[in-house]
């Protein structure tokens, strides 16, 4: 605890010297040294590695033997411990509420009242290692205002690209309802105005709709097309929803981006992706029986528990599809990044699937870190230890590339060169 009050008491000063603030990160530079230093573009370790960070950026990195510590640094020693690029997760809901006894309780819910609870997750989000989030799909605006909040400095959180609210046909899975082409043109314009990195559409059913079908293509063509030719006029790109073959085929036609979920998506949908270099974001957490936990937590009813266990059949068949045929896959959880989750938080359990199905730890580990700042434009920034990028840095007491459960031990985490957690440090004291 005397660690959080410290971080409280720094954060709390640096917000109220304002531009101050910057000039005194700037002369700060800071070296995390000892610790082997994973290359996830080759896969390959530093040992002994030196890691410099001047303000908010990485300076450089490499043997002890290679880069020196300038005098004056503040060091931060981490032998036996393994570093790597932040967590980033691209299926979130900070304001998630589901069917069951939870979400019932939050059914008055004001919308000031909801981005503070969203507030509160995302600094535990941040705490558990993951620096970046895409969030895809909130209420009225909520994810605007915390952004903001988390940009300027006020509140504590993993940086945040979002799509704003789900877009879908009139009655389907998602709150922005709109009709024919000129509607969905409005509505496109209307996110991005107010500030939307993404667009995010339902094109079928979900898991949680008492009704709908999870199989149906409930939208014309000329819609569809609209959609995504007005965001990507906009430089916007477009995610889907979608459980459904029928619904991909026709998202596919007409230039989609990514897909989350892909419960039902058979071969010949998966080929196409693999073709047009489309996305998958799997949230395989939510349908595996780790996640039985949580439901059971938040009282599901029945019948939710058991559209979730059939799906999950289809499901995990998919995901290994698309492993083998090397489709473009970044994590997403749609549970919170921190939820527990089989032992451990939803995003580690995510990574820990991907392996099961078939990845090998590296890659794992690049879908986790590295993809995801692909998928979002900001590879020049994110996505590894590079200098020059984002210091956005997790420390793990075992080796990742032997063992994806390293991540487990995540002790450690850094975003934009402050340091937001190190138990480590902290059990010393
Ligand atoms: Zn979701």
């Amino acid at each position: 605890m005397k660690l959080v009050h410290r971080i409280l008491a720094r954060i709390s000063i640096v917000v109220l010297l304002g531009a101050v603030s910057n000039s005194w990160a700037a002369g700060q530079i800071k070296a995390i040294v000892g610790a082997t230093a994973v290359d996830l573009a080759n896969g390959h370790s530093i040992p002994n590695s030196v890691l410099l960070i001047d303000g908010d950026r990485i300076m450089a990195i490499g043997p002890a033997g290679a880069v020196s510590v300038p005098q004056g640094a503040d060091i931060i020693h981490a032998d036996g411990k393994w570093l790597l690029p932040g967590l980033m997760n691209m299926h979130v809901h900070l304001g998630l509420k589901l069917p069951g006894a939870a979400g019932d309780s939050l059914s008055n819910e004001t919308d000031v009242e909801e981005v503070l609870r969203m507030a509160g997750n995302a600094r535990l989000s941040l705490l558990s290692g993951v620096t970046t989030l895409r969030l895809v799909g909130e209420d009225h605006g909520t994810d605007f205002a915390l952004r903001r909040a988390i940009e300027s400095g006020e509140v504590m959180g993993p940086r945040i690209k979002t799509a704003g609210e789900v877009i879908v046909p009139t009655g389907g899975h998602g709150s922005l309802e709109a009709d024919g082409p000129y509607g969905f043109a409005h509505v496109v314009r209307e996110q991005i105005k107010q500030g939307a990195d993404w667009i995010k559409i339902a094109v079928s059913g979900g898991i949680s709709d008492s009704h709908g079908s999870i199989s149906a293509a409930p939208m014309t063509d000329e819609e569809m097309s609209t959609l995504i030719e007005v965001a990507h006029r906009n430089g916007i790109k477009v995610t889907a929803h979608n459980g459904s073959s029928e619904a991909a085929h026709q998202a596919l036609k007409f230039g989609i981006d990514c897909f989350e979920h892909g419960y039902h998506l058979d071969m010949a949908v998966l080929k196409e992706m693999k073709v047009k270099g489309v996305w998958l974001v799997p949230t395989i957490v939510v349908t595996q029986p780790g996640a039985l936990e949580f439901y059971r937590k938040i009282g599901s009813p029945p019948w939710y528990l058991e559209r979730v266990k059939s799906t999950g059949i289809d499901h995990w068949a998919m995901l290994q599809n698309a492993i083998r045929l090397g489709i473009n896959i970044a994590l997403g959880t749609d549970q919170f990044p921190f939820e527990p989750n089989d032992g451990t938080t939803a995003t580690i359990a995510e990574a820990e699937l991907y392996v099961a199905a078939g990845m090998t730890p590296l890659q794992a580990l690049r879908a986790a870190m590295v993809n995801p700042a692909q998928l979002i434009g900001m590879e020049k920034d994110l996505g590894g230890l590079e200098s020059g990028k984002y210091a956005d840095v997790i420390a793990v007491s075992a080796d990742p590339l032997q063992n994806i459960r390293a991540l487990r031990t995540i002790g450690f985490v850094m975003k934009g060169g402050t340091v937001v957690r190190n138990d480590w440090t902290a059990k010393a004291d």
